[in-house]
């Protein structure tokens, strides 16, 4: 199929760099990419066309749901573009409670209003423009992951178009393998056009915003301390950030999210931490899940993200020594990020071999990371950064991939343990053995 074929099949539009719009089309939240072609789909036959088309030419496809990851801003290949895809409906589940039918390109920030207003949620992650699909294929750690585990956890079936441009319905009975790599194996095995999630009741959110200043050891401690009998309802996140962006005020803060609207219980699970020298509490509130979402808006198409030093692990223990190895890395050079995400409850109820995410037995999330910004960092800095990374990694029991930047193709080797790895790289051979979705932390087929 030629151009102007694909053209003439799709209701959606086709975007060749000599077209008017295309530039306008390439710009994600990630930044800017130079794709070959872009598809902007809007129905299921555009997506089946554009991966039929992609497949003749031996042309890699690059999905863009939420647009925010680092493969947006690749070069070649055909985009396609599933943002019109956004539907999001919700149906009766046969074995009770409510399924959700959400568009292959919606964003997290519309599904939670509708959901919402319909007193249901889904465990999803922190950020309005975030798309369903990059989140919930690669794991999905969210707001309510102690209540309800990954955003994967909670996915039921889905509707995919393979790398030869057919359709297929996967549930736990029709394909129990593809639906299990699905679960956490990121966009390896083709186009999610529909997510089936089991949602959740949810009467609305309490939630608390604390402010943190002085030695954030002691009172990481404390957090870890509260979180280790914590019920359930309760999931929190660290950060400690320089002055980037007006969004988001420089410094430490905890944020403290309740599933659910007793405002009492989430004041009594956090009282022990009040005590901690250095923690005030600034705001504690019932609050609407959409509207707790933090936006994150498109960049300028000039704007350069810097490069970054550090990672992300899955920790098992959050002792003092990993604290203290935390914290160090973030003193140590201003330019630099420290985020941690409770983990535990629901998301460890999940067995290992449920899903190909790394390390259930994690109770904490961590994040360092310093900005590799020229003139800033000498090689002597960028040396001491990279070994203290190190130290702090060799502690984890794993790295979650949405949380990385790398376009690095050997890093899903990083990602999953050899088990798994074979696993995902068999189910890759049986649906996409010429690898046509490689533009993803990518599972090599068997
Ligand atoms: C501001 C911000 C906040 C974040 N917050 C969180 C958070 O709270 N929790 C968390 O776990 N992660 C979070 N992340 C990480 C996020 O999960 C990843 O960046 C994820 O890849 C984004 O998905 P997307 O759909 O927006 O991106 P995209 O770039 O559109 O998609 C990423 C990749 O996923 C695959 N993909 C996406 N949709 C489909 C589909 N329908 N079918 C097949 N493959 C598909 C493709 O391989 C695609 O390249 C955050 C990222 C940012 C930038």
């Amino acid at each position: 199929m030629d151009l102007a074929a694909l053209r003439t099949a799709v209701s959606g539009s086709v975007l060749a760099a000599e077209d008017q719009g295309w530039d306008a089309a390439r710009n994600s939240h990630a930044g800017l990419g130079r794709p070959d072609v872009i598809v902007r789909v809007d129905s299921l036959d555009d997506v089946s066309e554009a991966v039929r088309f992609a497949a003749a030419g031996h042309r890699e496809v690059v999905v863009r749901a939420g647009g925010h990851s680092a493969w947006c801003t690749l070069d070649d290949g055909v985009l396609v573009d599933l943002t019109a895809l956004d539907s999001v409906e919700v149906v009766e589940d046969p074995d009770g409670g409510a399924l959700v039918r959400i568009g292959g390109g919606a964003r997290w920030g519309d599904v939670a209003r509708v959901l919402s207003d319909r007193g249901l949620g889904i465990s999803s992650g922190d950020t309005a423009s975030v798309g369903v699909g990059g989140l919930t294929l690669g794991g999905g750690i969210g707001l309510m992951v102690r209540a309800w585990g990954l955003a994967a956890d909670q996915l039921v079936g889905a509707q995919l178009v393979t790398a030869q441009g057919e359709v297929v319905e996967v549930t736990d009975a029709s394909h129990p393998d593809l639906l299990w790599a699905l679960r956490g194996g990121g966009g390896n095995f083709g186009i999610v056009t529909r997510f089936d999630f089991r949602a959740h009741d949810l009467s609305g959110v309490v939630l608390a915003e604390l402010g943190v200043s002085g030695n954030a050891r002691p009172i990481l401690a404390a957090l870890r301390d509260v979180l280790a009998d914590a019920p359930r309802e309760l999931t929190v996140t660290f950060m400690d950030v320089p002055a980037m962006d007006p969004n988001a005020p420089a410094g430490a803060s905890i944020v403290a999210v309740w599933a659910g609207s007793d405002e009492e219980a989430l004041r009594a699970a956090l009282a022990p931490l009040l005590t901690v020298e250095g923690v005030v509490l600034n705001d504690l509130a019932a609050r609407v899940y959409p509207d707790i979402l933090l936006d994150h808006p498109v960049p300028e198409p000039e704007q350069q993200m810097p490069g970054f030093l550090g990672g992300n692990t899955l920790l098992p223990e959050l002792d003092d020594d990993a604290i203290d190895a935390l914290v160090s890395f973030r003193e140590s050079t201003p330019a630099s990020v420290l985020l941690l995400r409770s983990l535990g409850g629901a998301f460890g109820d999940v067995p290992q071999d449920a899903t190909p995410f790394p390390a259930r037995n994690a109770t904490w999330f961590a994040m360092a990371g310093a900005f590799d910004i020229p003139g800033l960092v000498d090689d002597a800095q960028r040396a001491r950064l990279e070994e203290a990374w190190a130290a702090i990694e060799a502690r984890g029991a794993g790295v979650y991939g949405n949380f990385s930047t790398t376009t690095d193709p050997a890093f899903a080797e990083r990602m999953y343990p050899a088990g798994t790895m074979a696993r995902l790289a068999a189910v890759k051979a049986t649906w996409d053995p010429r690898n046509v979705f490689a533009r993803n932390h990518n599972v090599v087929p068997a």
